[in-house]
């Protein structure tokens, strides 16, 4: 982490992950990726290290980030896809050359082109966004029950009724909140 920077809400899922770089889009929003370096150290830290960035490709990241947390939430609300989102994804799952590599521990790793641009990072995530909206996989998208932040999230819990995006953040503030009211009442 580095210092005078928000750190990054990490989660098992790639593209929500990278949609929660922006977090309390309802509330006081907290950029994550303020600066390209940022950029730079949240693919490092997924498996997607790249050389460097420019402020044109962060404006592309945060570009593709809004179009995923759209079509996202239209898929979570099962509204119909937004068409100008949908085209910022299909862009950047096209543009980038990355491609996935086993390695000999069984594990998957990305392999961008040989100069590692965020243009190839923003492929792998488009692809993971691409993957979970269009339902390919197990689990359910869903938005976070905490009115300031809203974000959508992907559920793979077995009962599929997970109501925070983030336990530890979301969640816990919830919780907070409700035990505080409870002692108003009680008092
Ligand atoms: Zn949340």
């Amino acid at each position: 982490m580095r210092a005078g920077f928000p750190d990054f809400r990490l989660g098992k899922v790639l593209a929500t992950s990278f949609t929660a770089t922006l977090s309390e889009r309802h509330g006081e929003a907290v950029e994550r990726i303020p600066v390209p370096h940022r950029l730079v150290d949240w693919l490092a830290v997924n498996g997607l290290a790249v050389d460097s960035c420019t402020v044109a490709q962060l404006d592309l990241a945060r570009e593709l980030r809004e179009s995923i947390h759209a079509a996202a939430t239209a898929a979570a609300i099962q509204d119909s896809l937004p068409a100008p989102a949908v085209q910022v994804i299909n862009d950047c799952s096209a543009q980038g050359r990355a491609a996935a590599i086993l390695t000999p521990e069984g594990e998957r790793r990305w392999q961008l082109s040989p100069a590692s641009c965020v243009e190839d990072a923003l492929s792998v995530i488009a692809a993971d966004a691409i993957s979970i909206i269009a339902g390919e996989r197990d689990g359910k998208l869903a938005l976070c029950a905490s009115p300031t932040c809203q974000a959508a999230f992907f559920d793979t819990s077995q009962s599929r009724t997970r109501k925070w995006c983030d336990m530890n953040t979301c969640g816990n503030r919830q919780k907070k909140a409700r035990f505080k009211a409870n002692q108003r009442n009680n008092s």
